[in-house]
């Protein structure tokens, strides 16, 4: 068997995407490599396949327990020999693995990295023919990253103590630079192939929203989402309670994940939401890197997170299938500060030295910085992530909040030259510089006892925009940071001019501000699906075909995108197979599962092409 028969026959695709052939060769000439794709972009096939063809066993590493559950299901539907060793199996399920794994009997065994390190599973892997180990979210290996695994960095021993060095091959989605130069010196690999493909998620739609009210705008984000899978992420436990039992008060089916839950609940939880029994999931970032289910439609942030690489992979579970997703952050200043405790109030896993803790922290109040500035933009917000990642990209893509938001260009060179000197006049009465909160009210007049202590009130600036809503002044502001006329401290987040804010106070340079007129409502989905619309008679045979899915996947206990997923269930009701043969032909279906479930989704396809005339014969 060659690469693109293993891929047909098991996985039922037709061609590799970006990316995956590459590593694919790679790690079947012997190489090391290192893959980085966003979040869906397939890399679970860039070993899976090797895993088919190399002789020996593949080892993969992968952080959590539902994750490798889900993938060994997944494999094991497919007809791939799989098993998963864990320390929560039974003695009577362990024994089984244990046993199938000294038979050689699988092609894949998923462990946890804490299992490299116990001695008897060493001794079972040396006993043992390893063609490749496969390190699935490597970035939990860096320090630099924001899901560090102290444990991952057991990994080079593991290896180091094999009788025979296999190939390896590291994943991950999230990686800025830094981050995959630090993968590959911590995994020790040797001149890997490296292969990045973009970052882009053509199918998220982006959105900022700053609602006055957060929990009404998000149930009413919801309420028009129906019968659509979502996740709602918040900053802390208790905002996840209240928004879990605002949501089902307000009759909506959600259900609560975060760290602070007997583990009983968290299992029973997630899986109601995994198998579709429950419509959102609220929860704080604790619930993470297990979720592989594929059918997530949208995932609104109630806060914003601490930086951008964390926002994107959480925004990035939505439309794993390819099919249109929405990813919406609900934002209100008060999130800078409440991302700014939590990150100074942080107590990391390893003990790294004073320093090295002090840098940590500053370079995390930097990104903090480019999160604030993703929320405060008027620029595409794709754009603004791709610039993150270091990708380029067109100014516009069509298919984000501030590209589909209608906006008008306001001149606010006065109120900007009141804002700028009113920082300055404030640092030359205090001697040192202060945060917005503070600028905001002595510009707007205020009466607080502070002010007056400082003596705030009597400098000229005071009460010159009495007549503005603070929202108001605090958009200018953004405006002003936004385009280098004024500078926040990462630290100390005071605010200060900027190098160019002497053009606008001195020489009379102007200023303008992008403001959105009519913030778009609720959509129903983006302008710019990823795929062609099904018509209205392919729509009600999807409908059928969800509803055997989900038959199936009751009756074999497993989540329904495990039997199909969405993007094959929809290529099914386009082209409407009627023989064993046209049904290998739809994307998704390989050899195994069309001899499984070929015949009930044929006989669904019959029963609903009678009256067009294309009975099967
Ligand atoms: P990642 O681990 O990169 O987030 P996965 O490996 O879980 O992504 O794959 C995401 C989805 O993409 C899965 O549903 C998978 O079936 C699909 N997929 C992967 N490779 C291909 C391919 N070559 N053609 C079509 N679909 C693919
Ligand atoms: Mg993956
Ligand atoms: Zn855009």
């Amino acid at each position: 068997m060659n690469k693109y028969a293993a891929l047909r026959q098991f996985f039922g695709h037709t061609a590799f995407r970006p990316g995956q052939e590459q590593l694919v060769d790679g790690i079947l000439q012997g190489r090391d490599v290192l893959g980085i794709m966003p979040t869906g972009g397939g890399k679970s096939l860039c070993y899976q396949i090797p895993a088919l063809l190399l002789p020996g066993v593949t080892l993969v590493i992968s952080p959590l327990i539902s994750l490798m559950k889900d993938q060994v299901a997944a494999l094991t539907a497919a007809g791939v020999p799989a098993a998963l060793c864990n320390s929560a199996q039974s003695l009577e399920e362990s024994r089984q693995v244990w046993s199938g794994i000294r038979r050689r009997a699988y092609r894949l065994i998923y462990v946890a990295p804490e299992r490299l390190e116990k001695p008897r599973f060493l001794e079972l892997m040396a006993g043992q023919d390893i063609a490749l180990v496969a390190v699935d979210e490597a970035h939990c290996i860096s320090q630099w990253g924001q899901d560090f695994r102290p444990s991952y960095l057991k990994i080079t021993d593991f290896v180091d103590a094999l009788p025979r060095r296999p190939v390896l091959a590291a994943f991950t989605a999230t990686a800025t630079a830094q981050v995959q130069d630090d993968i590959a010196r911590r995994l020790a690999l040797r001149d890997p192939v490296r292969a990045v493909t973009g970052f882009d998620r053509p199918n998220l739609f982006f959105d900022v929203q700053r609602p006055k009210n957060k929990l009404a705008a998000l149930t009413a984000l919801i309420a028009g989402r129906r019968g659509k899978s979502g996740i709602v992420y918040c900053a802390t436990r208790s905002a996840v309670e209240q928004v879990c039992a605002a949501l089902n008060g307000a009759g909506i089916s959600a259900v609560r994940y975060h760290a602070g839950l007997p583990e009983e609940e968290r299992r029973g939880n997630q899986e109601d939401f995994q198998f579709d029994r429950r419509q959102v999931m609220v929860a704080t970032n604790a619930f993470g890197m297990g979720i592989d289910k594929s059918n997530v439609s949208f995932v609104i942030h109630y806060n914003m997170p601490k930086n951008l690489e964390s926002y994107y992979q959480e925004a990035g579970r939505a439309g794993r299938d390819g099919e249109a997703a929405d990813c919406i952050l609900l934002f209100a200043p008060g999130d800078v500060t409440t991302a700014r405790y939590l990150i100074e109030h942080s107590a990391g896993d390893s003990e790294p030295a004073p320093q090295e803790q002090a840098a940590l922290r500053q370079r995390e109040l930097e990104r903090l910085c480019a999160m604030v500035d993703y929320c405060k933009t008027d620029r595409c917000l794709r754009g603004v992530i791709l610039d993150y990642f270091g990708q380029s990209h067109p100014e516009a893509c069509g298919n984000c909040g501030s590209c589909q938001g209608v906006f008008t260009e306001a001149d606010i060179t006065v109120p900007a030259q009141m804002i700028l000197s009113c920082i300055k006049r404030v640092r030359d009465r205090l001697g040192y510089y202060v945060g917005a909160g503070l600028i905001v009210q002595v510009l707007r007049g205020s009466r607080s006892q502070r002010l007056r202590t400082l003596g705030l009130d009597a400098l000229p600036t005071y009460g010159l925009m009495k007549d503005a809503a603070q929202e108001q002044v605090q958009a200018y502001l953004d405006c002003l940071s936004g385009k280098g006329y004024v500078y926040t401290d990462p630290i100390h987040a005071t605010l200060r001019p900027g190098a160019a804010a002497g053009a606008v106070l001195f020489h009379g340079e102007r200023v303008t501000m992008q403001a959105r007129v009519a913030p778009p409502e609720a959509r129903s989905g983006p302008s710019a699906p990823a795929r062609p619309e099904l018509d209205p008679a392919d729509g009600a045979l999807l409908a059928a075909l969800k509803a055997e899915r989900t038959r199936l996947a009751r009756q074999e206990e497993v989540p329904a995108y495990v039997i199909f997923s969405n993007a094959a269930l929809a290529d099914m009701a386009i082209r409407r197979p009627r023989t064993p043969d046209e049904f290998l032909e739809v994307s998704g279906v390989g050899r195994v599962k069309a001899a499984k479930y070929g015949a009930a989704f044929l006989a669904v396809i019959a029963a609903h092409s009678g009256g067009a005339g294309r009975q099967a014969p």
